[in-house]
């Protein structure tokens, strides 16, 4: 049995000993050179900041090969022992929230989905609590990370605007805290699955990096120089209503001919069904209309497609992205709408730039929930 004698929390640890600890997290399995490289240490110093993880067990020993580790013999790799310690992420929707359970590498172990009673801020919280008991029979987790979309950051504790549960300067972060007697931290639901792609994801490695999500709505995040960018009291990425033709359709605001009236998955949906006078078809049969070389739907996938590239090339233009990944809900529509993408992608970006590399992340709707648990574990280990 492990005995846990220099470790009890990660805010017990220095600075570098938890930059250590997230470098072997996040690029690991690592040679001890290889970590003093990077983080420029010196090899005694490694092994000083080391060792009480190593006595703790969150980190091992790689074996290479047969043997083991022996005197004279080159050290293993390290890695972490992601059986560790376990988080919950939990996102709430307008009805629903979904709640998953993962260990330090972010890997889903449990998932569990209840009903929302109402909006009442403490029938919320309470259902949060309950839904942080029913993953917590192998133990507490370390911390709880919440996720819903709307204006929330890691560093505050409030909710300030939450327009789908009718919310405005909700504590949430402490009500839920108390309820479940663990560390807990919000994030805006977009923000999280960008800190996820980043960590554990198609952006691993890379320093500059927009995500952009297709589904209920259009999102984006952004990582700049290894930092998750929360703007001012959590206001970034806010790309859904940037203007794209202003003969185009309504979005639900009244702008005529913005990305969300042209790429959100309810304005394709009812785009197709007014064309078609359809009113019975799901964006899936939506989808499958266009692929199927339907005029009007391939039309209105198109035009999806090409304001969807024209959003990723300003984004692209703004922050010079080492790749801009795709995701969300509706992310599927890219295989029926790839080559409008590309086009408007190609004319929209700045002429002195490089081409624009795109990741493709198919997504889960757990997706959410593991994002928030991954706020958890990044908080947990004090990580921006
Ligand atoms: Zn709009």
């Amino acid at each position: 049995m492990t005995v846990f004698s220099e470790f009890s929390e990660f805010s017990d640890l220095s600075p570098t000993a938890r930059a250590v600890f997230a470098e072997l997290l996040v690029h690991g399995p690592l040679s001890r050179a290889e970590v003093a490289r990077r983080l420029d240490l010196s090899p005694s110093v490694l092994t000083k900041l080391t060792r009480p993880l190593l006595d703790a067990g969150l980190l091992c020993e790689e074996p290479q090969g047969g043997g083991g580790a022996a005197p004279g013999r080159p050290s293993f790799p390290l890695r972490v022992d992601h059986s560790r310690r376990s988080y919950v992420g939990v996102k709430i929707t307008a009805d629903e929230l979904f709640a998953v359970r993962t260990d330090l590498g972010a890997t889903v172990r449990e998932q569990v989905g209840l009903s929302l009673l109402g909006h009442e801020v403490s029938q919320v919280a309470d259902r949060v609590g309950q839904a942080v008991e029913l993953l917590s029979g192998s133990g507490a987790p370390a911390a709880v990370g919440v996720g819903l979309a709307g204006t929330a950051a890691r560093d505050d504790r409030v909710v300030r605007r939450s327009p789908f549960l009718g919310w405005r300067d909700v504590p949430l972060a402490d009500l839920v805290e108390r309820a479940v007697g663990v560390p807990t931290v919000l994030e805006n639901d977009v923000r999280a699955l960008t800190a996820a792609e980043h960590w554990f994801g198609a952006a691993v490695g890379r320093r500059t990096f927009a995500l952009v999500t297709v589904g209920e709505g259009l999102g984006c995040g952004l990582v700049v120089h290894d930092r998750l960018v929360s703007g001012k009291d959590g206001v970034s990425g806010l790309i859904g209503h940037l203007p794209i033709d202003d003969r185009g359709p309504l979005c639900e605001l009244g702008h005529r001919g913005c990305a969300r009236a042209y790429v959100a998955a309810p304005s394709v949906r009812r785009s197709v069904r007014a064309a078609l006078d359809r009113p019975e078809l799901s964006f899936d049969d939506c989808l499958r209309l266009a692929g199927a070389g339907d005029p009007a739907a391939r039309r209105i996938f198109d035009e999806a497609g090409a304001a969807l590239g024209r959003v990723v090339a300003t984004v692209a233009n703004l922050i010079g992205p080492e790749v801009v990944v795709l995701s969300g809900e509706t992310v599927h529509m890219y295989d029926v709408c790839a080559s409008a993408f590309a086009e408007s992608l190609a004319a929209h970006t700045h002429w002195t730039s490089e081409p624009v590399a795109i990741r493709v992340q198919p997504f889960a709707f757990t997706e959410w929930a593991r994002g928030a648990a991954v706020i958890a574990i990044r908080h947990d280990l004090g990580a921006g």
